[in-house]
Formats: structure tokens, sequence, C-alpha cells
């Protein structure tokens, strides 16, 4: 038989890590509801309890359905090892929980995930750690803050709300060089356009809630890396307790079985619809990796394979043109999330940023007349009547 790994995405996403799981002549991973897992031999559950013996005991440590989730993203990702969490943001905070302690340095971005920048502004100075947080892209900066001496690189690529973009290499060589952990956050490029560990980083971290679900009927996350690392990350979690539920973990294995599909028509859509935003007339610019004239294009041609389903595009007419505009759109849930097959469109200021004062999001590049368009896979010429549509509410005036 052909090994897994030497299969393409298309295939794995379907069939990768769930034949270990199936029962009874199963074709499908049963959803396990038992909390517990009970041994007649005594000496057997020892075994298993110290983990001598593969099995399960409990369900804040282990459950089956929850590890073929685990399996598959694992495999896709290109990883050693996985696991798992009831939410991207527990994976986030477990993740820099496990490694991190009072007097370390952490170096990011700004552009993080507005929950991941309120762990670094809140939550980690009380703690005594250190961090540091670059201007997004400018890949200079990174470099000084890391050769300063730091014990975490923490990246995410592209970025919330502008889709900007790091090259993870390079920020992976200035961090090998002080020793510095690497965790990537790869929820926008998801496995399938870009992985991190194939470029050196030492852990990958998705929100399953998004890309990999697809559904936006489940949260949920997910880390891969080595056996090392996720084995310290599994050990934080199964004792802190911020544990994926079997149900949860059922419907991001459904969901991703149709990852590849999702992402290449998102992708391809994602590129079209930008080429019409730009020579709008009512669009005063247009955020996607995918345009020649986005600032770092070229460094996301070579490490990403599409470009993805997320784009923005700031409106001439601001904050009035986005109430004018939201509204009319008829194929776009206006929701916090992103990811799903359906369209989600959201104003920056209400989704991403909501908790930042507009001098805030100026700093951070973020006009007030941003939308964020997170494309489904609704046949493109249908997004793109109704984009056209709604547009032609904003009276622009020149
Ligand atoms: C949504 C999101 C998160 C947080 O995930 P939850 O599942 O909502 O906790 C983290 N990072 C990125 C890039 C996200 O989009």
């Amino acid at each position: 038989m052909t090994k897994i790994h030497n299969l393409t995405n298309a295939t794995k996403t379907v069939w990768a890590g769930e034949r270990d799981y199936l029962a009874h002549g199963a074709t499908q991973v049963p959803v396990v509801h038992s909390v517990s897992f009970g041994y007649e031999d005594v000496d057997e559950w020892f075994e298993v309890a110290i983990g001598e013996k593969e099995g399960h005991i409990y369900g804040r440590n282990t459950n089956p359905t929850v590890q073929a989730f685990e399996d598959k993203v694992k495999i896709l990702e290109g990883a050693e090892s996985a696991t798992s969490f009831s939410t991207g943001m527990a994976a986030i905070s477990n993740s820099l929980s496990t490694f991190l302690k009072p007097g370390d340095r952490v170096v990011s971005i700004k552009d993080t995930y507005g929950g991941t920048n309120k762990i670094f502004s809140e939550f980690l100075p009380k703690l005594n750690i250190d961090v540091e947080l670059c201007e997004t892209a400018n890949h200079e900066q990174m470099e000084t803050e890391i050769a300063k001496g730091c014990n975490l690189l923490y990246l995410e690529t592209p970025t919330n709300p502008t889709v900007k973009i790091t090259d993870i290499k390079r920020m992976v060589k200035a961090a090998k060089a002080v020793d510095a952990l690497v965790f990537v956050d790869n929820t926008f490029a998801t496995p399938m356009n870009q992985n991190p560990l194939a470029l050196g980083a030492d852990l990958v971290i998705h929100s399953a809630t998004k890309f990999l679900g697809g559904h936006a009927d489940a949260l949920g996350g997910v880390v891969c890396g080595s056996e090392d690392l996720v084995e310290q990350i599994y050990h934080y979690r199964e004792i802190n307790g911020a544990t994926l539920d079997p149900m949860a973990a059922y419907l991001l294995l459904r969901g991703m079985k149709t990852l590849h599909l999702r992402n290449e028509r998102q992708s391809a859509s994602a590129m079209k619809i930008a080429n019409y935003l730009k020579q709008h007339e009512a669009i005063d610019a247009v955020f996607y990796p995918g345009l020649e004239t986005h600032p770092n294009h070229d460094i996301a041609k070579k490490q990403m394979k599409y470009f993805g389903g997320m784009l923005s595009f700031s409106l001439k007419e601001g904050l009035d043109g986005v109430r004018e505009f939201l509204p009319r759109l008829q194929y776009a849930n206006r929701a916090a999330n992103l990811g799903s097959v359906e369209t989600v469109v959201g104003p920056a200021r209400t989704t991403s940023h909501v908790e930042c004062t507009p001098e805030e999001r100026k700093a951070l590049g973020i006009p007030e007349g941003l939308v964020r368009y997170s494309v489904g896979i609704e046949d493109v010429d249908d997004l793109l009547a109704d984009l056209e549509n709604a547009l032609s509410y904003i009276a622009v005036k020149n």
C-alpha cells in the first residue's frame, strides 16, 4: 500500500488519520461520548494510565474521536505530533503558558489576532514576561529585537485584517541564532497553503474554528510540532483542562474532508474578487497577498501555495460607506467569524479590532472604512454581482 505521507493534500484531507478509529465496519469515525474508559485487568489499566500502553482513561486527557481529529491535522501539517484544545485561544494560551516563565522575553508582531494581542499586552506582563511587539512585516525591526535576546518568537501570517505577510524562514533563522522557540499561527493560510514546520518553525497553531472546520458550527484549536514539545503542551492542557469536546472534534474532522476543495475554490474566488475591487471607484485600497501590489507579494509567493480566502478592502467613504454597503450584501453573513463555506463579512472596527480605540486602529494601519471579507464557496460570479450591487449604493463624493 502507498504510504499516506506520499499522498497529496486532496487525498489526505479525505482519508488521513481515520482508519485506526473505525469500529464495527463503520466507514466514518464514531463520536465517542464516554467520559471514562474501563479496564477489566488492573495491570493493563495501570499500563495505560502511565502511558506504557496505548489507550484511553479519562476524557479530559484523551478521547478516540478527538485523537482522530489530531491525527488528521498532524498529517496535513507534516508534524510528528499534535494535540487539540477547546478553542484556538486555548491552543495559543496553553502553548505560551507551557514554555514561558517570569523573566522571559517574547518577540511578536502588532497585528496578531485580537485575543493573542490581549495575552501579550494584558496577561503576560502581569507574569513579568516582557513582550516586544514589532511593526508587522518589518523584518529588520524584528531581527534587531530578536538579536537582543528572546525565548520565544510568535508569528502569524497572513494577519488579520490587512493580510500582512511575514517571511517565516528568515525569522526562523534569526530566532534560532538566539535559541528561541518559534510559534506560527497558521489559521489564515491553512495547512493547504503553508506548512510553517517545513520552514523551520517549532510549533504551528490553528484556530480549527475557522478554515479547518469550515462550517462555523464548532469551536476548536490544535497545535502541531515535535513529539517533545507537543507532549509538554499536552501535559499542560490535560491538567488545566481546555479539552476539545468529542462532538466538536467530529464536526471539525468532517469539515476537514473538504478543506482542500474549499481552499482551492476560496483562493481562486478571492483572487478574482480582489482584482474586481481594485478597479472599483468606491474602493480606496484592497489588501490581498495574491495581488502584485501587495507589499510582500514576493514572500507570499515563496512560502504559500495559494493565497487563501481572506481579503480586506477600504471604502473611500469610510465608516459612512460601510453603513450603506454592508446591509445590502445578500450573500454574506455579517458576523465575527471567518473561514466558513458561506461568505462572511464585517468591519474591522466591530470584529478583529473592536477593543481598540480609533487612534489605536489608525496606528495599526486599519482604516475606519475597512471591510474584512472571508470568501465562501459560492459561485464567484454571484459574489461579484452581490458586491457590485451593494457598492452601487455608495455615492462617492469626488
Ligand atoms: C479566530 C482566531 C483565533 C482564535 O480562535 P478561537 O477558536 O476563536 O479561540 C486565533 N488566531 C486567529 C488567526 C484567528 O482567526
